[in-house]
């Protein structure tokens, strides 16, 4: 582990670092590395002379030399690496360069570049990051997490690689999506990166062409499932619980089925948090909210059809029916405002093949039998836009192009302004360009997309589009729970989570403003779902720590990148 710890200098009252470590070690240490920025005393101290160049550096000088170098490089992959590499030998000047280029550099080392980057893994592997657990070294899986480099840890993320954004199963490759996260948790809510530890559950991988890869890392091997499989995430979590009994665990990119399991199973034993479901539906409730609320309109008003029912879809669907009952409906009553399609068309209650997670959104089969239809042996997505007149549309299904002109037309004539937000991921996996999705429709529809799209004009006017990104979430609910260390996190704190980020949409000042905040304000977004997510946990009594003030405690917490002074341990 690091040999690294804060303390005050008792004379200055300045926050110093103590650390035994110097030399070239303390120079290929990320956390610890300041390169050009170590000052003179620091040299003799840490036995540094003669080692760097003699000019000693601001990290701003530092930020323009490395900016300089990024420009250098043209495609998004190589990108990518230069800044993964930057972070591998500086900490600091690695995020207080993204912070300063934030919007430029965020989809390069999170969506959508990181999904190539994940494809690449084993042909681009340079240096070790986080942990590694694979199945065949279960056995020492305690060991494997008392090996990891940063002493104390607040919050873990971990994958099995399965369900990695649009692209399925990437084997131990899914391991980038947790360092990404990561990064992103950091960047907009200003978690101490020094005290975060991704993880990668290796089980194997169904993906036949890593399988055939020479260069494969992972453990060559069809996923282990069933008992197997289960037997090993408990043995995990058991281990996460003795050797981090405070720590916040978010559960990423597992396979459908798994990542629901998985949340339910644990939600009752410690603080834990999946993004691609819960993450995934606060923002895209958020959007909702804001959207219907700028129309004067309230949740229960909405006929709501989602197309596409896997993780992002059901987690959607679950998170405004909770929000549903909020506003006074039973769970039935608030079932009865959604309709979902998936591979065999509208989910019916006689389909066969439901999931479980599924069957409680499914339509009564007496319903449709009056319904005109296309084909009479499945209900398609213009079938129901058709005879349900829905108000909110929503695509997560990574089916490009599904939603036509013909549906978006036929949508428009049942409601005078639908919501769609087509959110499949990558770029070309979206059900609908914004572009399209205004002109077809008039620009009547109130849009919001998975991926990050330029403003488009319409009627000689530009229309920023509001983007569902999950990083307008989770940062901030990570901040919350660490600021008071919560020992659980409830369905109420997602739904005040929710209700912050609602507020900050821009749409609620503008009937043309996009309907959520840009990520350039993502950091002040955070602050205010930190503060209301926190709080809500102080008064369910699941705080570990109460603070005197919540807004000096949430400032406190926030970690940014800066070279303090370095002392001998
Ligand atoms: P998933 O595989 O769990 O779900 C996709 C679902 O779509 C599956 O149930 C699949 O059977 C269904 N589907 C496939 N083809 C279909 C068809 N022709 N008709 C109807 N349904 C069909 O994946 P997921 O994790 O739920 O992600 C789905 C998409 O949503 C991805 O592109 C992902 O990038 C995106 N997503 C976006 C956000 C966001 O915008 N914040 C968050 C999470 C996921």
């Amino acid at each position: 582990m690091l040999d690294f710890k804060y303390s005050i200098d008792p004379k200055t009252g300045q926050t110093i670092i103590m650390t035994s470590l110097c030399g070239k070690p303390l120079l290929t240490t990320p956390q610890l590395n300041k390169g050009t920025a170590f000052s003179e005393k620091e040299r003799v101290l840490f036995h540094l002379q003669g080692k760097l160049p003699s000019r000693i550096e601001t990290l701003e000088e530092q930020v323009t030399r490395a900016y300089r170098q990024f420009q250098n490089y043209k495609d998004p992959l190589t990108q990518n690496i230069f800044l993964n590499s930057l972070l591998d030998n500086n900490q600091n000047l690695f995020y207080q360069l993204v912070s300063e280029h934030l919007m430029e550099f965020l989809p390069v080392i999170y969506t959508p570049i990181v999904g190539t980057a994940v494809k690449q893994f084993s042909t681009e592997y340079r240096t070790p990051r986080g942990l590694y657990i694979s199945y065949p070294e279960r056995a020492h899986m305690r060991t494997i997490l008392k090996n990891r480099s940063n002493p104390e840890i607040d919050l873990i993320v971990v994958t099995d690689g399965e369900g990695v954004l649009g692209i399925g199963d990437q084997g131990i490759g899914g391991m980038d999506i947790p360092i990404a996260k990561l990064m992103v948790y950091t960047l907009c809510g200003g978690i101490n990166p020094n005290r975060t530890l991704p993880i990668l559950l290796d089980v194997g991988t169904n993906n036949q062409n890593l399988l055939d890869d020479p260069l494969y890392l992972g453990w060559r091997h069809p996923r282990i499932t069933g008992k197997e499989y289960d037997d090993f995430v408990d043995d995990f979590v058991c281990a996460v619980k003795e050797l981090f009994p405070t720590v916040f665990l978010h559960w990423e990119d597992f396979g459908r089925d798994n990542a629901r399991k998985h949340l339910e199973r644990y939600q009752n034993q410690l603080c834990t948090f999946n993004d691609d479901m819960q993450g995934t539906g606060v923002v895209t409730l958020a959007a909702l909210l804001s959207g219907v609320h700028a129309l004067g309109q309230s949740l229960k008003d909405q006929r709501i059809v989602v197309f596409g029912a896997g993780t992002a879809g059901t987690g959607i669907a679950d998170q405004i029916k909770e929000s549903l009952c909020k506003e006074g409906l039973s769970a039935e009553e608030a079932y009865q405002h959604f309709w979902l399609l998936d591979r065999p068309g509208l989910l019916l209650d006689n389909t066969i093949g439901l999931t479980d997670f599924q069957k409680p959104y499914a339509r009564p089969h007496a319903e449709v039998a009056q319904w005109q239809l296309a084909q009479n042996d499945r209900i398609t997505l213009l079938d129901v836009i058709k005879n349900v007149k829905p108000t909110i549309l929503i695509g997560a299904s990574a089916v490009a192009h599904a939603f036509t002109q013909e549906i978006i037309q036929s949508l428009c004539a049942g409601v005078d302004r639908p919501l769609v937000l087509p959110l499949s991921n990558p770029t070309e996996r979206c059900e609908a360009s914004p572009e399209e999705i205004l002109h077809w429709s008039q620009g009547k529809a109130l849009i919001a997309t998975g991926s990050p799209f330029a403003p488009v004009k319409f009627n000689n006017e530009w229309r920023e589009i509001a983007q569902c990104n999950n990083a307008l979430v989770f940062p901030g609910l990570g901040l919350g729970i660490i600021t008071v260390q919560a020992k659980r996190l409830s369905n109420e704190c997602l739904w005040v989570a929710c209700q912050a980020l609602a507020d900050c949409a821009p749409i609620l000042k503008d009937p043309n403003a996009p309907l959520l905040p840009s990520l350039s304000v993502a950091r002040e977004v955070a602050i205010k779902i930190a503060h209301a997510v926190a709080q809500q946990i102080l008064d369910e009594g699941q705080a570990g720590i109460v603070p005197k003030d919540l807004t000096t405690a949430i400032n406190q917490a926030v970690w940014t990148p800066h070279y303090f002074e370095y002392r001998k341990m």
